[in-house]
């Protein structure tokens, strides 16, 4: 198995830099003269190589390439990684190396609301594998450290497995995707550890600018580079970071041996918009606390989830834990569902369609998928807010508001 091996160093940007900066220093080709300032792109599958290949050596292109190492590099930085990110072909594809952690039959714990097909793949995995699945409400850190234990659970999840047998994992996303419930990390991974499970933590929400797990404690963080790392809604990618040596290396042979690799220019379009991730964010969370705001007291609208609202359930926490409140709006406009439609139909700068964090503005019923949880409203709308202007952004939401309520609401 020595051609899995990845003896680089360790990632180091500009220790004591500010994300914004290492977002833009880290990952670059070393400073020589005559030497470009931006990573090129290798296409080959192979490499030229004879005799018994040395430690980290270039061999096949499935085990690695050098076209991945700034990506993975810059990655680490950011997240405050001691060894590389690894990146794959899609966020699920990190996803499931991440949940192939744990042996089949272990018990693992999820949010309620965790992305819908991280939950999917659990589900097949209990079927095939027999692995244990509990459910919680991850901004409940009782309840969740209850399953974690196996003390059982009153949180609506399939508790009665949970009974006696501590979790081998346990799997975070915070904010949560649609709810945008906050968890605790601190105290999830405090806990979680004492009970010996692991903790993996699906940051693609948050953005390593607003939550870096591995600082608290998590074990590994998943990503689907897919949405705001990439950042422009044109490539699907995805990447797990870990500072374990030994889980870096199990991570990294998923990888190779289920062929889950992502293509060189893929990795390069991610690397590029990776630099503009500080002013992206900035932007869209500060156009999305804008849009929150005026939301909250439309007519139309009956509830808004968004953390920066002083009224929004997660809000202290978001202050106290996240270094931003995101770009991601939760709207349920008066009416129900056939209004919440209604407004997708009356756009027309926003786009209907799913995924999130492009420089775009994006919304969707996210209970049009019948596969999505029924704890979610049937009305709900989420919103990923991007980057455009925030007024023209605001005019085009209300008159669709205002039109889908006088469509649908006779008064
Ligand atoms: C989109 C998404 C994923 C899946 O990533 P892909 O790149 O689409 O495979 C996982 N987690 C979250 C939170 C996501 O939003």
């Amino acid at each position: 198995m020595s051609d899995l091996r990845d003896d680089r160093p360790s990632p180091s940007g500009h220790p004591g830099a500010a994300p914004a900066t290492l977002a833009v220093t880290a990952g670059r080709p070393p400073r020589v003269q005559g030497g470009p300032v931006n990573a090129p792109v290798v296409l080959s599958s192979t490499y030229v190589s004879t005799g018994t290949p040395g430690p980290g050596e270039l061999l096949y292109t499935r085990n690695g390439t050098e076209t991945w190492g700034p990506f993975e590099d810059a990655l680490a930085v950011l997240e405050r990684a001691a060894l590389p990110a690894l990146v794959y072909g899609s966020g699920m594809a990190a996803i499931a190396a991440a949940f192939a952690l744990v042996e089949p039959g272990a018990r693992v714990v999820l949010p309620r609301h965790a992305y819908q097909i991280s939950l999917a793949l659990a589900d097949e995995l209990s079927k095939r594998s027999g692995l244990r699945v509990t459910t919680v409400d991850i901004a409940d850190t009782d309840a969740v450290l209850a399953a974690v234990r196996g003390d059982g659970g009153s949180d609506g999840g399939d508790g009665a497995d949970a009974q006696g047998e501590p979790a081998a994992l346990l799997w975070v996303e915070s904010p949560t995707n649609p709810m945008l419930e906050v968890a605790d990390l601190p105290a999830l991974v405090a806990g979680a550890h004492a009970a010996g499970a692991l903790v993996v933590v699906d940051n693609t929400f948050a953005t390593p600018l607003a939550q870096r797990p591995l600082e608290r404690g998590a074990d590994v963080v998943v990503h689907s580079v897919t949405k705001y790392l990439a950042g422009h809604s044109d490539v699907v990618l995805g990447a797990a970071v870990t500072s374990d040596p030994v889980l870096r290396e199990r991570l990294a042979a998923h990888r190779t041996l289920h062929g889950a690799i992502a293509g060189p220019w893929e990795v390069w379009l991610a690397l590029r918009g990776l630099r503009t991730l500080a002013l992206r964010v900035e932007r869209s969370q500060h156009n999305a606390a804008v849009l929150a705001e005026r939301l909250a007291t439309h007519l139309a609208v009956a509830e808004v989830r968004h953390p920066s609202l002083a009224s929004d359930p997660g809000h202290e926490r978001a202050t106290r834990l996240l270094d931003g409140y995101g770009s991601i709006l939760g709207v349920r406009p008066r009416g129900g569902a056939a209004a919440a439609d209604a407004v997708v139909d009356a756009v027309r700068l926003w786009l209907p369609a799913t995924s999130l964090g492009g420089v775009e503005s994006s919304l969707e019923r996210r209970r049009r998928f019948p596969t999505e949880s029924v704890t979610v409203p049937e009305d709900l709308l989420r919103l990923s807010v991007g980057i455009e202007d925030v007024e023209d952004l605001w005019a085009d939401l209300a008159q669709a508001l205002d039109r889908a309520a006088a469509g649908t609401d006779p008064r």
